[in-house]
Formats: C-alpha cells, sequence, structure tokens
C-alpha cells in the first residue's frame, strides 16, 4: 500500500448537483496504478443453453409459461414481481402507517437466447437490437396511464447478487416517479429556471472543456466520470443535444448510443479483464404526461461497485448512516485508465 497523498483536491466534499448532495473525494489511501496481473474470476464454463436457466429460449418457467425459441431480444413480464397493477388499490393515511398501492409492472429483457455470454462480449449490432427492444418497451410502457415512469437497467455480477448468469436487464414501469429520477427532474427544472440553460447540457460542455474526466466520445453522445462522482468508475454517458427521453432518439443518434455504450462495457470488463460486475441505469424523463418532465434530459448511469480488482466498494457506516458516499480514487484517475483500456474485448484478443 503506498501512501501517496496528494494534498490538492483531496479531502474535499463535492457538489452533486443532479441529487444535490455532497460526495466526498478521499484520496488517502490512493493505491498503486494497477500492474496489469488478471485476477482470477473462476472460470466461466457455463453451457451455451442450460434447461434449469428460466431465462433460456423454450424454458418452462415456474410459473408454468413456457419461454419461446427467441432468436433475437426477448422481453416478458417477471413472473414474482415487486411491482403489480393487480396490487390492491389501498390509500391508508393514519398515524405512522401511510400507504399507497404498488402498482406497476416489471420485465425481463433477455438480451440473447445464448445463456454463457455477456453484453460487453456481444456485437455492436446485437447490442443495436437491444437498444430497439428498450426503446419499444419504453415506448409501450410509457403509455400506459398507471404508469408514471419506466426505469430501465440492468444488475451485472454474482457479487451485487446476481445469480442468474444469463445475460438480462429489467425495466420497472412504476406507478409513482422513483425518488432519485423525481430528484434529478427538481435539479434539471431549478436549473432551467435559475440559468436558463440545460444542467447538462452545460455540464457535458464544463467536462469537454476541461477534458481530464472524459473516456469517450462520438458525434452525438460523451462518456465521462463526472468530477462528483460518488463510486471510483462511475460513468455517465450523456447525449449533447437535449432529449428527454429514449424514443427521442433518432434512427442515427441510437445508432450512436449502441456504439458508445458497447464501448464503454467493453472499456469496463478490459479493465481488470474480468467481467465487470456493474449497475447500468438509463434515466429518462417520467411519462406522467406533465409539460415539465420535457425539462429531464436522458442519460446513462454505470455504478460499477469496484475500486480495483480484488476490492469491492461497500456503502459502509459512514456512507449508509450518514448518506454521504466517499469515493477513494480521483475521477481523473480512473478516467484515464478508462480511456486507455482497449475497445476490442479481451476475449477477443
Ligand atoms: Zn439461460
Amino acid at each position: 500500500m503506498t501512501t501517496d497523498i496528494t494534498f490538492n483536491e483531496n479531502w474535499e466534499r463535492r457538489w452533486h448537483p443532479l441529487l444535490r448532495e455532497w460526495v466526498i473525494l478521499a484520496a488517502t489511501t490512493s493505491e498503486r496504478p494497477w500492474s496489469g496481473e488478471t485476477i482470477s474470476s473462476g472460470p466461466e464454463e457455463n453451457p451455451v443453453f442450460d434447461p434449469d436457466c428460466y431465462l433460456c429460449p423454450g424454458v418452462t418457467r415456474a410459473s408454468g409459461k413456457k419461454n419461446p425459441e427467441y432468436q433475437k431480444p426477448f422481453a416478458f413480464t417477471n413472473d414474482f414481481a415487486s411491482f403489480s397493477l393487480e396490487a390492491p388499490d389501498v390509500h391508508r393515511h393514519e398515524p405512522f402507517e401511510i400507504v399507497e398501492p404498488a402498482h406497476g409492472i416489471c420485465r425481463v429483457i433477455c438480451f440473447t437466447p445464448r445463456h454463457n455470454i455477456t453484453l460487453a462480449e456481444m456485437s455492436r449490432e446485437e447490442l443495436l437490437d437491444v437498444v430497439n427492444i428498450w426503446k419499444k418497451e419504453f415506448d409501450e410502457l410509457g403509455r400506459n396511464p398507471a404508469v408514471k415512469n419506466v426505469l430501465i437497467f440492468e444488475n451485472k455480477g454474482k457479487v451485487i447478487g446476481v445469480s442468474n448468469p444469463h445475460p438480462h436487464g429489467q425495466i420497472y414501469a412504476t406507478g409513482y416517479v422513483p425518488k432519485v429520477v423525481q430528484r434529478e427532474l427538481d435539479s434539471f427544472i431549478e436549473h432551467k429556471v435559475s440559468h436558463g440553460k440545460g444542467l447538462l447540457e452545460e455540464l457535458v460542455e464544463h467536462e469537454l472543456k476541461k477534458g481530464t474526466r472524459i473516456i469517450c466520445r462520438n458525434e452525438h453522445f460523451v462518456a465521462f466520470i463526472p468530477f462528483f462522482a460518488r463510486f471510483v468508475y462511475e460513468t455517465y454517458i450523456v447525449p449533447r443535444r437535449h432529449i428527454a427521453q429514449i424514443t427521442d432518439l433518432t434512427e442515427e443518434e441510437t445508432q450512436a448510443y449502441a456504439e458508445i455504450h458497447h464501448q464503454m462495457i467493453v472499456r469496463f470488463d478490459n479493465l481488470y479483464n474480468m467481467s465487470f460486475p456493474n449497475i447500468t441505469m438509463l434515466h429518462n424523463a417520467p411519462t406522467s404526461g406533465e409539460e415539465k418532465n420535457r425539462i429531464f434530459h436522458f442519460h446513462t448511469e454505470f455504478y460499477p461497485p469496484m475500486r480495483s480488482p480484488d476490492k469491492l466498494k461497500y456503502l459502509a457506516g459512514f456512507e449508509s448512516g450518514g448518506g454521504n458516499i466517499i469515493n477513494p480514487v480521483k475521477p481523473e484517475e480512473a478516467a484515464d485508465r478508462l480511456r486507455q483500456a482497449s475497445t476490442i474485448h479481451y476475449k477477443y484478443r
């Protein structure tokens, strides 16, 4: 362990303008640059088809429903969902017992029929199919009058509790707007009112001017680790044009999105030559139909839990109980590592 403490820009509280909270940068335990060894993430000897996997094509799920012999990404409603449109319509407002129904629809998206690969190992064209099903699902779910918000996400990796390796993501279409999306919307509106401009448009321009936290970009999108990153490799993909929701992307922009998303997840895997555990969130404008929702700026956030090849980031005492996350690595340093990571997946080299 090195004691390479940098006194500048350290022990800082950094303001997170979307969540409107402080993030602590405390790079006092700054680690040596990673030396290039690969960690043993265990041999992945999964078969291409697993008859015991409820996401594989042709398999009958526990609910008795049978998956089709799908070839392209396949979506279905989760048989054991956290939200349901059939939830009892309870509205109880008693002291200490305030209850509203958990109305919603939980969808599962199988990214590919192949059980034993990941999104990062799929081709850019296959990822484009996934982006297109995200758009289709968002459109259909968002039209449902019972749905106020559609949250598209992927949990990836055993370390964050994903037991089934079959590449899949989820969509929670809920009868209310989740806290983080609501907070971001409020921040977008407040910034627009006070600055007359879009928060993420201005942030992207700022990051491009600084340059040190940019990982990659294309004509329509920029990927960067924000100044106020909470996790070491926390990365945002933001469209340069103001777009409220994924369905507003033109065909060309959709392709550009698939391209940069693919490039980012390949870089993540190449960082430590391992399938990189990650949480991927696509933040879209709520679908409640209110005009102010249009101020929301569509973007993707990655929250990887890894801080080094053998260390996970846990939200420990101060963070869980105090509410401010401590980032142990400077965003510029982490961005530099991701920028240097190859864009060709390590398994294909
Ligand atoms: Zn499977």
